[in-house]
C-alpha cells in the first residue's frame, strides 16, 4: 500500500455571519468562474495572502544621488522614503539639500524622468 502523504488541518472559529456569507458565494457561479470549491480552500488562501501583507518586510526608499560638477556642496545624496526625506550629507530633513529637492528646477525634472515621487513636504 502506497502511503497517502497528508497535511495536518485545523480549525479556527471565524464570525458565524461571515461564514454564511461564504457559503452562499460558494455557491455562485462567480466563485467557480475563479476556482473556489471550498469554505477551506478560501480561508486558507485569505489567510495566507494576510499573513503575506503583514509579514512583508518594509518598502526600501530611494536612495537618490546627484553630483553636481560646479558646486560639490550641492551634490545631493538623500534617501527617499514614503514619508520622509533624509539627507546622507547633513543627516538631516530639513538642510539645503532637501530644499534643493523640492525646489531645483533641474533636480525636478530628473525625478520626472526617473518616476520618483516626493512624499508631501512638512
Ligand atoms: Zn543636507
Amino acid at each position: 500500500m502506497v502511503p497517502i502523504k497528508t497535511v495536518s488541518q485545523s480549525k479556527i472559529n471565524i464570525d458565524s455571519g461571515l461564514r454564511d456569507e461564504l457559503v452562499r458565494w460558494l455557491d455562485t457561479s462567480a466563485s467557480k468562474k475563479l476556482g473556489y470549491h471550498s469554505q477551506a480552500q478560501f480561508a486558507t488562501e485569505a489567510v495566507r495572502k494576510l499573513l503575506q501583507e503583514v509579514t512583508a518586510p518594509a518598502k526600501a526608499g530611494i536612495h537618490f544621488i546627484l553630483p553636481n560638477k560646479e558646486d560639490n556642496r550641492l551634490s545631493l545624496d538623500l534617501d527617499i522614503g514614503d514619508d520622509k526625506v533624509l539627507c546622507n550629507i547633513c543627516n538631516s530633513e530639513s538642510c539645503i539639500h532637501v530644499k534643493t529637492l523640492y525646489d531645483d528646477k533641474y533636480v525636478k525634472q530628473q525625478l520626472k524622468t526617473h518616476k520618483i515621487k516626493l512624499p508631501v513636504r512638512k
